[in-house]
């Protein structure tokens, strides 16, 4: 690994970093250390890392936010790639931008409310980073990334390529990045003008007074923990099998939406999988659920 960061910083591709672990780089600050964490300074260089890196034997794994992360608690013996570093968020004409993985999505909402352009506006409370939230599809409040996304550049097996949004196989927090190990390296957005003047920065601060309402954002977590199952909300089917608030050392039910877990300060990743394992297993005994984990779980 001495090398891998010899390689970056002699040919000045970006940061590196030895000393940190995954309670750094995920919201719910749990997991273990990192051998490497390398934050590129631009697209160009990462692709130069990445050519020198593949054919090592080290694991790689992108992070955005980590607001959809759990860490196991072992040390990830490889690279992390944080994109936040880039020198450039997005480029915007119009209606239309040109975004880098980095870019919080947050930011795009905002600020493309302020010109005058709405159906981003669910943007505005997922913590997200744009290569993240196409990874996912993050969505909330009836919009999905699937909506405003026209096209995205990714890397993968064979290289880098477009991709028109047809061609992602997007569905319910799902992508084709998913199933392939794409990485996104750019991705294009189309906003649509507001219905009127200010409606857009309107909508946000409605949906972000609910979200406040209803969703413990000022705790430790990582987003809903399960995928609703078809027709049914998991966060009811958690509440009803009584956990609601329930707790495993410091890893607790939110007492305010049962499909966020919280880690109440030092819970570890075996805290979390014990509290994920018992609500499975009993949603399971009483309704027949399988419930699926949304969260990308990783180095277990
Ligand atoms: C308080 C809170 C509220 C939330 N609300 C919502 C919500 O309303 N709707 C919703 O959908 N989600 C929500 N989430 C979950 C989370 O924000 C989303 O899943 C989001 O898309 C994750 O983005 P990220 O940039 O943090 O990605 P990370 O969590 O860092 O990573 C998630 C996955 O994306 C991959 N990834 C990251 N960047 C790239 C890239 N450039 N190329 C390829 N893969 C990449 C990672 O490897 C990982 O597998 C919430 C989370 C929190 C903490």
């Amino acid at each position: 690994m001495t090398e891998v960061k010899k390689f970056i910083l002699d040919n000045r591709l970006g940061k590196v970093f030895e000393d940190k672990t995954f309670r750094d780089y995920t919201t719910i600050k749990v997991g273990g250390r990192i051998r490497l964490v390398y934050m590129p300074n631009s697209i160009d260089n990462f692709l130069r890392f990445y050519e020198y890196f593949r054919t090592r034997e080290f694991p790689l794994f992108i992070i955005g936010f980590g607001s959809n992360v759990l860490a196991s608690d072992r040390d990830f013996p490889g690279v992390v790639v944080s994109f936040r570093d880039l020198d450039v968020l997005y480029f915007r004409i119009g209606n239309r931008v040109k975004a880098y993985p980095g870019c919080p999505v947050v930011r795009l909402a905002y600020d493309l409310a302020r010109a005058g352009y709405g159906v981003g506006e669910f943007l505005a409370g997922i913590p997200a980073t744009v290569g993240g939230a196409v990874y996912m599809n993050a969505g909330a409040n009836g919009g999905e990334i699937k909506d405003i996304l026209v096209r995205a550049r990714l890397l993968g097996s064979a290289g880098v390529k477009t991709y028109e949004n047809a061609e992602l196989d997007f569905s319910y927090r799902k992508s084709r990045l998913q199933s392939e190990g794409l990485i996104c390296l750019e991705a294009d957005f189309e906003f649509e003008p507001e219905a009127e003047p200010g409606s857009a920065l309107k909508r946000i601060a409605e949906l972000k007074k609910n979200r406040r309402k209803t969703q413990p954002i000022e705790k430790l977590c990582a987003g809903c923990t399960f995928h609703n199952p078809p027709g049914m909300y998991a966060w009811q089917l958690i509440d009803r099998i009584g956990f609601r608030g329930y707790q495993v050392n410091k890893a607790q039910v939110s007492p305010k939406h049962a499909n966020f877990l919280i880690n109440n300060g030092g819970a570890t990743s075996d805290d979390m999988m014990k509290l994920i394992g018992l609500i499975k297993e009993k949603v399971k005994e009483r309704f027949n659920v399988d419930l699926e984990c949304e969260w990308v779980l990783v180095n277990f």
